[in-house]
């Protein structure tokens, strides 16, 4: 599977692309494309939605350092 050619690029790094993550709801519901994140990992670009809000990187600035 090709993944670069399925996902959207990222617009950050330009060479890892963005990948959807799933998640659950408060239901049991599964919410699908919750977050994206871009698989390069010295690009650590994440988005997320949460309540119809995007969030922009809140996901990997935990991880930095
Ligand atoms: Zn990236």
């Amino acid at each position: 599977m090709e993944v670069d050619k399925i996902y959207p690029p990222c617009q950050k790094c330009s060479k890892g692309v963005l990948i959807p993550l799933s998640d659950y709801g408060r239901e049991g519901a599964t919410i699908i494309f919750k977050a994206w994140v871009c698989t390069n990992p010295e690009c650590c670009y994440s988005l997320r939605i949460d309540n119809g809000e995007v969030s922009i990187g809140k996901v990997s600035n935990h991880s930095l350092k």
